[in-house]
């Protein structure tokens, strides 16, 4: 009603100008009034419409309903009155044609714009048409009186008329509304991941996207990157189903524990991200370690206890960008430092972490000219009777020497060599060289060679050992490969096989780091292992103590049963020979010993050794 206050200026003008030449044309002092008043009231109308705007939100509905009623009706009222005056006064014809035309024009015409409110624009025509009507019965004249019929037809006609498009511009709105409420809820569904409830990658955009661009000088946001450790094999030991309640959860203390006015999200499989303002770079620390603490606390599903932990990437903005992609690359960065920084911690986003990259990047580009221009060799670390001191087997560790960078770490390169799948060229040509060496040695000498777990699955890994053994001339039963226990989390075919395979021609396998996985003690007996190594973080890592002794213990009592031999990696002190020693380990590894060697030096170990031992015979 108030969106077109011109509608108002027309009218106003028509008719005030209608009555003011009827007024002149018949010389009528009531006339003349009738002008005035309705003149006034138009003004009076003109001038609360520009005031009383409908976007100013502080005039309620009923307000604007009330003020427009009444102005229109006492208009109406004026133009009908004013109407049935020239025809009571009996006026000039042209005056009294004048008059009742402008009423019942107005009369008509606004029935169809006011629609919107029916009660209004029926009491509008009713107001202006109405006396008119009275007023032709009270004249008793036939022209009248049909003038008044027609006008009371008129009426209940017109009152349809609005009624009917009132009802269709409320369906059409109700129509709108609800396309519009649709829309809306099409739009949050597309933002909220399905498992959690959460916002998903398009929701965590928007919510950025908004937050950055609100964000002033002194707005500190946090990017927080969480991936659950070893996720994987919550899904595939316990079913998707228990994975996914284990995220709803995960989920559901996050969205507890945030600031307010942050944004949870989940990124792809078991990654979550949660956004949001911090005051300091010191509030982001205290989130972080809270998120720890939290997902950490064990879960509790169909009584059965589950522990979670997670590894943490911390961006910055404005300090580590100020876009969103630079923030998310950032964040990203500083996981993957968490991830291979040992998993369960979280790590802040800093500069040389770029650097680190692009070495990544190098080292992933440079690994295949590596192999062909000799970089690469392989050391042997001995690993010892701790009963006769005398060395059973070499394990087998690769190195590369780079000629700039330096040399590199197998931890540096051989998750690259993973990722790009050059560990099956790699591994083949470790096991070759590693084989040729070892055929070298005394018959009771024997050698462990590293596999990946890819290499395992690769096409044709089986065949290839033994390709590798015939060629170096190396009785199987002298080759033994370790394994890690990540290699059982999927019930594969192929691992089985590949394992069945070479364990029938006699080649050993070892369960290498033991106590860092998932640690099922299943798999152990499904598969013919004849050796567990005992990880050195049990030995001389962080967690050693009583509880790590009794593992130790009761891994090797297990063994001891079983036939297995027990060895304990990280050997550095006498101390730790004699615990592990009398914890029931019979075969113990680490630079106590020796470190990893070149091929010669190992010879030279075992020649000593000979000799050694003959002196003592000779003795
Ligand atoms: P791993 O199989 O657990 O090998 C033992 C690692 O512990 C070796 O590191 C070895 O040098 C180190 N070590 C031995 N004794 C001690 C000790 O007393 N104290 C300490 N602090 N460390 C000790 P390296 O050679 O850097 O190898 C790291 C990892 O890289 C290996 O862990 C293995 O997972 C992988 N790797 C090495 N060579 C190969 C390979 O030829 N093929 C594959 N697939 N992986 C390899
Ligand atoms: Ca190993
Ligand atoms: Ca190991």
């Amino acid at each position: 009603m108030y969106s077109s206050p011109q509608n108002l200026v027309i009218g106003a003008v028509a008719t005030v100008s209608a009555a003011a030449v009827a007024a002149w044309l018949s010389n009528s002092f009531w006339l003349w009034v009738a002008a005035a008043v309705l003149a006034i009231v138009a003004t009076v109308r003109i001038v609360a419409a520009l005031g009383l705007s409908p976007d100013a939100d502080r005039n309620s509905t009923t307000l604007l309903e009330v003020t427009y009623e009444i102005g229109a009706f006492s208009y109406a009222l004026a133009l009908g009155v004013t109407a049935a005056y020239t025809i009571y006064v009996d006026s000039l014809a042209q005056v009294q044609v004048l008059m009742v035309a402008n009423a019942l024009g107005y009369g008509v015409g606004v029935t169809a714009r006011n629609a919107g409110r029916p009660t209004i624009a029926i009491g509008q025509l009713t107001f202006s048409c109405l006396p008119i009507a009275i007023i032709g019965f009270v004249t008793m004249e036939p022209a009248y009186v049909a003038l008044s019929a027609t006008i009371l037809l008129l009426i209940p006609a017109q009152s349809l008329i609005a009624r009917r498009i009132f009802s269709e511009l409320r369906d059409s709105v109700a129509s709108a509304n609800a396309n519009a409420e649709l829309a809306a809820k099409m739009e949050e569904l597309a933002r909220t991941d399905v498992v959690t409830g959460l916002a998903n990658r398009a929701g965590l955009n928007h919510a950025m996207l908004e937050e950055l661009m609100a964000a002033d000088a002194d707005t500190r946001l946090a990017l927080v990157w969480i991936d659950l450790d070893r996720f994987k094999e919550v899904n595939d030991l316990l079913g998707h189903p228990v994975g996914d309640r284990v995220l709803n959860e995960v989920g559901r203390r996050l969205d507890a524990i945030v600031p307010a006015g942050s944004t949870v999200a989940r990124f792809g499989g078991d990654e979550f991200i949660v956004f949001g303002p911090v005051p300091d770079p010191q509030a982001a620390e205290l989130l972080a370690s809270e998120i720890h603490a939290e997902i950490m606390r064990p879960f509790r599903l169909d009584g059965e206890r589950l522990e979670v932990r997670a590894s943490l990437g911390v961006a910055l903005s404005p300090d580590n960008g100020i876009d969103a992609d630079t923030l998310m690359q950032s964040a990203d960065l500083a996981l993957y430092h968490a991830k291979v920084g040992g998993r369960s911690q979280t790590c802040f986003f800093d500069s040389s972490m770029t650097r680190d990259l692009v070495r990544r990047r190098e080292i992933e580009h440079e690994l295949r000219t590596a192999l062909q221009r000799d970089e690469l060799s392989i050391f042997f670390q001995p690993i010892v009777d701790l009963e006769t001191g005398r060395i059973r087997t070499f394990e087998a560790l690769v190195r590369w020497f780079h000629p700039e960078k330096g040399e590199l770490t197998p931890d540096e390169f051989i998750p690259v060599a993973e990722e790009t799948g050059v560990i099956v060229t790699l591994g083949n040509w470790i096991t070759v060289q590693a084989a040729r060496i070892a055929a070298n040695w005394p018959e009771e000498v024997t050698v462990a060679v590293n596999l990946s777990p890819l290499q395992i699955r690769a096409p044709g890994a089986a065949l290839g050992i033994k390709n590798a053994l015939r060629e170096a001339g190396l009785d199987p039963r002298r080759l033994e490969l370790e394994v890690t226990e990540s290699l059982f989390i999927e019930d594969n075919h192929a691992t089985a096989r590949f394992i069945e395979e070479l364990s029938d021609i006699g080649v050993r396998f070892a369960l290498d780091d033991f106590g860092t996985g998932y640690s099922s003690l299943g798999y152990i007996n499904s598969f013919p292992f004849s050796k567990i190594k005992v990880d050195r973080s049990f030995v001389s890592g962080a967690q050693v103590g009583k509880k790590s002794n009794a593992i130790i213990r009761a891994v090797a009592e297990m063994g001891t049963q079983l036939g297995m031999d027990i060895v304990a990696e990280g050997l550095e002190t006498i101390e730790q020979v004699q615990a592990v020693r009398s914890a029931g380990c019979n075969l113990g590894q680490g630079y106590y010993f020796s470190r990893a060697v070149p091929d010669y030096l190992a010879a030279m170990l075992l020649a000593q050794e000979r000799e050694n031992g003959a002196r003592q015979a000779s003795a």
